[in-house]
């Protein structure tokens, strides 16, 4: 998760938005949403496959002093970067078709353009691909960001739950997806399980991604994007919860469906306190899911809070809750499987807030 430290363009923001009418962001109006892509026992086993210990094991060592904090193109950062990509070797998960590998490089000079006077060296992002069986050309993204702000001080800024907690869910999931492949019945949609860099210096990753995109803009239907989701912070302190930011902001059918999978799964409280462009803290922009819904992409943003490990050296994978970090993996996994099996892809009827 991105700090907050953009005064100016806030204000712009904010002074701008005070012009436009304002969107209901309640809760949704309870009309139902079907959901029948979880009937399968394909999805009932895939859905099984995502546990807590598997994504423990990777986070002990993402989130180890090893990684050195993972800076943007740290060395830490790439022996990251290796073990991920090693992950999805391992299962048998290729890098898109069109790329030679699975790093997409983002180039220094793009990211120091725009930097607050930091000077980034090149960096990647990490793509694995699990190509659809009847709808291969409509790609489903599942985001996460595997750099963190690295050491200060001598002292290593682990980053187990900002962003460990979502790069290990994305693999999870990913495995979870390759299964349902091997066994013959592989969602009909593409899925891209997209690591970017550069986060925590300006959301670079997933703003070079948008503007070089592998796959079509307009055959993406949807980004999920984790950003922190293996804590609770205080006013949650030991609730299965998980707040959702963005769902209904560009699809009136993304934030139905996932109430809905949450409903026949996990059934988390799904908090919507930062579910709205004009919240100070201004959660909607600072992840990377920002960089798809500015070009109109529909996107979910899944988030546990600002705690008290938040960007400190004790952001440490012994911290993390993994039950609540499973649960939390299953509805986004959940969403995903929805998003790439249902019949029609879900429907762009809201606006950009841009
Ligand atoms: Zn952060």
């Amino acid at each position: 998760m991105k700090n907050f430290k953009t005064p100016l363009l806030v204000l712009a923001i904010a002074l701008l938005q005070n012009c436009s009418p304002s969107k209901n962001l309640g809760n949704s109006d309870g009309e139902t949403q079907t959901v029948s892509a979880l009937e399968n026992s394909t999805f009932k086993k895939s859905f099984a496959s995502i546990k807590a210990e598997e994504m423990k094991t990777n986070l002990f060592v993402i989130a180890s002093d090893e990684m050195q904090g993972r800076d943007t193109g740290s060395p830490g950062q790439k022996k990251a970067g290796e073990y991920v990509v090693n992950f999805y070797k391992n299962l048998g998960i290729n890098h898109p078709p069109t790329m030679d590998s699975y790093y997409q490089k983002v180039p220094a000079d793009f990211m120091n353009k725009k930097s607050r006077g930091e000077t980034l060296p090149d960096s990647e992002n990490i793509l694995a691909f699990i190509e659809g069986t009847e709808k291969p050309n409509e790609i489903i993204v599942i985001s996460a960001h595997y750099d963190h702000v690295g050491t200060k001080n001598g002292v290593v800024y682990n980053g187990a739950d900002d962003d460990g907690s979502g790069t290990v869910a994305v693999m999870q999931m990913a495995k979870a997806f390759q299964e349902a492949k091997k066994s013959g019945k592989g969602a009909k949609r593409s899925v891209l399980f997209l690591h970017v860099t550069g986060e925590e210096h300006g959301l670079f990753g997933s703003s070079w991604y948008s503007e070089n995109p592998i796959f079509p803009l307009e055959n993406t239907v949807a980004d999920l994007n984790i950003d922190m989701i293996g804590r609770d912070d205080q006013e949650n302190r030991g609730k299965q919860y998980v707040y959702v930011i963005g769902s209904e902001m560009l699809s009136s059918e993304l934030k139905k469906i996932n109430e809905a999978t949450n409903d026949s799964t996990v059934k988390l409280e799904l908090n919507y306190k930062y579910d709205d462009p004009k919240d100070p803290e201004r959660l909607y922009y600072r992840s990377d899911h920002y960089n798809f819904a500015k070009h109109n992409i529909p996107v979910a943003f899944f988030f546990d809070g600002i705690h008290e490990d938040y960007h400190k050296p004790t952001d440490d994978p012994d911290k993390i809750d993994y039950n609540l970090l499973q649960k939390r993996a299953q509805l986004i996994f959940s969403t995903a499987w929805e998003l790439a099996n249902r019949n029609e892809r879900i429907v762009v009827d809201g606006k950009n807030t841009r």
